[in-house]
């Protein structure tokens, strides 16, 4: 009854323990001030529940151009950028060819292809955690894959790749999706290209930027691809709520979060010079909110479960690379937490 298809996936791992202090899913940490929720609740009360948003989100996708300086007509809206992959992972090409991307990377890229059925062509990222060319272009000669992601910042390692490999790449006829999903962190964008090709996307959201309970996502690219993905679009894909509160935010509430950004910044900044100083800890420079570490002292596991014990919950990506955690950047004192947390369980090793 159910195709194999979906009976080989593992359901989305996310780890859900409850913690006084919780770092694992690159959320923005700052939360809304008061007059901002009092602000939403005040729109909130005004909408007609009993009736279908808008299926073009207009409101919302004029604030969205307003804001990031595009246009309208450029935009296309997802229920997080997490539906637009599935969409650009239906729309691009025949099922029959494979989709490529690097690994360790966001994993919807390989669960939106397997669930399709398309070959899912992986290539290891070299020991710097940069593209491997040469393989790249190798398994675009090979298996002739319509499609590659590139998050940019790629996550969990938190590296912008080189430029000139992407485009390497998609020169070989590989329609090229870059996944921003962290550009107010790095401040490094692919938008022009977007703009004025037919084979290069840009995926951006709002979830990390301080809105994760949203669910909104946008795709930036040339007018004829929007007018296309648009067809296959669920039709009212943004809820009402997230309509209204969205908007609310980018017009209203900007410079809070341009503002939280910033501290943002400044405290990965700082964790990682402090975690760079710990002994048994190699720490990997970072151009989004979190920050990936090799534990060498003591095993990543052990080491992810003593942490939780004392209330600091993070990422452990030791299943995808050798004693590997991820630390999502949170408050100053959470990050204290976490510092203080982490010296006393290694001193024990
Ligand atoms: C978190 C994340 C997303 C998810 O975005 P949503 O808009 O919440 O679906 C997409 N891509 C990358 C690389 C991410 O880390």
């Amino acid at each position: 009854m159910i195709s194999r298809r979906v009976s080989a996936l593992e359901s989305y791992k996310t780890e859900t323990s409850s913690a006084r202090v919780k770092l694992s899913s690159n959320e923005l940490s700052i939360e809304l001030p008061q007059w901002f929720q009092r602000r939403i609740a005040e729109e909130v009360s005004k909408i007609p529940f009993n009736r279908y948003p808008d299926p073009e989100s207009k409101l919302l996708k004029e604030a969205i151009a307003k804001r990031f300086g595009l246009k309208e007509e450029n935009l296309l809206l997802g229920n997080g950028s997490d539906e637009l992959i599935y969409y650009l992972s239906i729309a691009v090409e025949e099922f029959n060819r494979g989709v490529l991307y690097p690994v360790p990377t966001f994993s919807m890229y390989g669960i939106s292809a397997q669930i399709l059925g398309r070959d899912r062509v992986e290539v290891k990222l070299k020991e710097d955690f940069d593209i491997d060319l040469e393989e790249c272009l190798r398994l675009v000669e090979e298996k002739k894959p319509a499609l590659a992601y590139f998050a940019y910042p790629n996550n969990p390692t938190g590296n912008c790749f080189n430029e000139e490999s992407i485009k390497a790449v998609r020169d070989r006829g590989v329609f090229t999706v870059i996944d921003e999903a962290y550009f107010q962190y790095s401040g490094k964008s692919w938008v022009e290209e977007a703009l004025s090709r037919r084979d290069t996307v840009v995926l951006r959201t709002l979830s990390k930027i301080g809105m994760a309970g949203l669910r909104v996502g946008f795709m930036v690219a040339e007018e004829g691809i929007v007018k296309e993905l648009n067809k296959m679009r669920l039709p009212f894909n943004i809820t009402y709520p997230s309509q209204v509160i969205a908007r609310l935010m980018l017009t209203e509430f900007y410079e809070f979060v341009e503002q939280a950004v910033k501290t943002t910044i400044q405290e990965r900044d700082r964790l990682y010079k402090e975690l760079s100083s710990m002994e048994g800890i190699r720490v990997y420079p970072s151009e989004a909110n979190f920050i990936l570490f090799k534990s060498s002292l003591m095993p990543a596991d052990i080491l992810h479960k003593r942490l939780l014990e004392k209330g600091v919950l993070i990422r452990n990506f030791s299943y995808m690379i050798p004693d590997c955690l991820r630390v999502s950047v949170g408050l100053n004192w959470e990050n204290d937490a976490l510092l203080e947390a982490l010296q006393a369980v290694l001193k024990e090793a």
